[in-house]
Parts: structure tokens; C-alpha cells; sequence
């Protein structure tokens, strides 16, 4: 469905950026992973998804908190790949806490990393899609991009930002062959939401069991975690020529938890 395409996924060393990854190659695109472990250490991760899925893999290490390496990791990928059709933007953090216990260094960290490689990434690669008249850009946002929880302040400020941002795009370049969508998990078991079970435990002063139950999982109708598998396969739709039409959208994956 994407031979021939190549494509960048933030932040994909782990979680849903790896399943992204994978599902991406799977589907047949050429795929820059990111992480910002040295490549010697992503390695193993690069030569097995390459081996697994026989696409062309490569990795690259940036600190997507800065802004000239948001820059320079297009511009390598470009380099390597010789052109950029898909863009996902998926690395991000969380830390969880009282807006008025936030650290300051915490917030610039999480809306560097949230919300400003977004905008980074996105200007780097939005010429070389424009010369070609075809790109796809995918914010892995959050059912956060909606709606809010207490104690995550700025990543729920961050993540509407990136919905916002990911319409703005989307109009922009609408007659241009370019598509730009905001996707957004409930919540999804990987090495975030692990921190986020141990961080909420302290913040509530409950046993970490009953903060899955009572906590994360209270705000998802289905009380099921959203499978990574399930984002990567939905990036994939929004990847395809079968959705064309489908832009400035925010598309929710969240168990019904803004059906509320
Ligand atoms: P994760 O912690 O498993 O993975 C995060 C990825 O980002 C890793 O590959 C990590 O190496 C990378 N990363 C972290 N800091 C980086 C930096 N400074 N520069 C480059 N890469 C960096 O997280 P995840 O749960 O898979 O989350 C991925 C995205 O999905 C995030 O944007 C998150 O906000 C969003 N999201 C997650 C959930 C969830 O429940 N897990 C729900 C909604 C949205």
C-alpha cells in the first residue's frame, strides 16, 4: 500500500512510535526510526524491524527538545532516503503533577518536546512534500488533545495545541496533495503510561493496581487499554491514497472515553 513512500516516525525506539514503525514498513514504506539513544544501542532494534519486515529501516539519533536537531533529523532523513512523504510525530512526554507544584523545567521540556518539534519537524518536511505534490503528516496527539485531567496541565495544554496546529496545517496545504490529521489514543500500555501508573500512585496515595483501575482506566468506557497495534494501523489508513479526503480531522481511538 506505501512501496516507494518513505517515511519518519518520532520517537519510535518504544511504545507507540515503534508500533507505528513497524506497521508503516509492514505496509511497505521506507522508515527512519528516532530515538535519542546513541545508534550503536538502537541497533539491534533497526536490523530486527528491517529483518521482520523486510523494508529498508534506518535510525537516527536526535534530541527532538532542540530545535535545530527537530530540524536536522528531516534533513537527514531526506538525505538518506532521498524525499520525505510521511511525517509522524509522535514522541512525547508526561509528568504528572499539581499545576501549582509544576516544576518550570519540566513545562519547557514538555512543550518543547510536545508541541514544539512538531512545529520543527513540520516546516523541515512540508517543502520537499509540496515539490512533490503528495505528503502525509500524522500528530499522534491524545484523547488530552480534547478533553482534560487534573495533574496533567501541560500535557493537556500541550496536546490541544497540537490539535490546533495539525488543523492550521491541514488548511494550508489542502490543494497542495497534503494531508495533516491529529490522532488521539485513550490511553495505551507502554513505557509512559508504566511512569504515569507509578506517578499517579504517589499524587493519589493509592496502591498502583487500584490507580490502573480506579484512576487511568476510569475514564475508558471499554476499561481495556488501547493497543498500540491498533494507532499504528489506523496510521496507516490516514497514510493511504484511500484517505485522501481525510484532513484537518481529529480522529479519537480512545475506548469511548469523549463520548461522555
Ligand atoms: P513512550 O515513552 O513509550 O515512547 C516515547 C518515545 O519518544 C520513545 O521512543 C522515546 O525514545 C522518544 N523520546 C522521548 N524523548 C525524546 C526526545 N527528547 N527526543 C526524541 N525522542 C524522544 O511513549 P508512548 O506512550 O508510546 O507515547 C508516544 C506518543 O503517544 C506521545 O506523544 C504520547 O503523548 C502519545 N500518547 C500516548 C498515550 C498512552 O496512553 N501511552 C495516549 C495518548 C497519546
Amino acid at each position: 500500500m506505501l512501496a516507494g513512500r518513505t517515511a519518519l516516525v518520532t520517537g519510535s525506539t518504544s511504545g507507540i512510535g515503534l508500533a507505528v514503525a513497524r506497521a508503516l514498513a509492514r505496509a511497505g514504506a521506507r522508515v527512519m526510526l528516532n530515538g535519542s539513544r546513541p545508534a550503536d544501542e538502537a541497533e539491534s532494534l533497526r536490523a530486527g524491524l528491517a529483518a521482520e519486515t523486510g523494508a529498508e529501516i534506518g535510525y537516527t539519533r536526535a534530541n527532538l527538545a532542540q530545535a535545530a536537531s527537530a530540524r536536522e533529523l528531516v534533513e537527514s532523513t531526506i538525505a538518506a532516503f532521498g524525499s520525505l512523504d510521511i511525517l509522524v510525530n509522535n514522541a512525547g512526554m508526561q509528568h504528572v503533577a499539581a499545576v501549582d507544584a509544576f516544576p518550570d523545567d519540566k513545562w519547557d521540556a514538555l512543550i518543547a518536546l510536545n508541541l514544539s518539534s512538531v512545529f520543527h519537524t513540520t516546516k523541515a518536511a512540508l517543502p520537499g512534500m509540496q515539490a512533490r505534490g503528495w505528503g502525509r503528516i500524522v500528530n499522534i496527539a491524545s484523547a488530552h488533545g480534547v478533553v482534560a485531567s487534573p495533574f496533567k496541565a501541560p500535557y493537556t495544554a500541550s496536546k490541544h495545541a497540537v490539535v490546533g496546529f495539525s488543523k492550521a496545517v491541514a488548511l494550508e496545504v489542502a490543494e497542495q496533495g497534503i494531508t495533516c490529521n491529529a490522532l488521539c489514543p485513550g490511553y495505551v500500555r507502554t513505557p509512559l503510561i508504566d511512569k504515569q501508573v507509578v506517578d499517579q500512585a504517589k499524587v493519589h496515595n493509592m496502591p498502583e493496581d487500584r490507580v490502573i483501575r480506579e484512576v487511568i482506566l476510569a475514564a475508558q468506557p471499554t476499561k481495556q487499554f488501547v493497543e498500540a497495534d491498533e494507532v499504528a494501523a489506523f496510521t496507516v489508513f490516514l497514510c493511504s491514497d484511500a484517505a485522501k479526503s481525510v484532513t484537518g480531522s481529529v480522529q479519537l481511538i480512545d475506548g469511548g472515553w469523549t463520548a461522555r
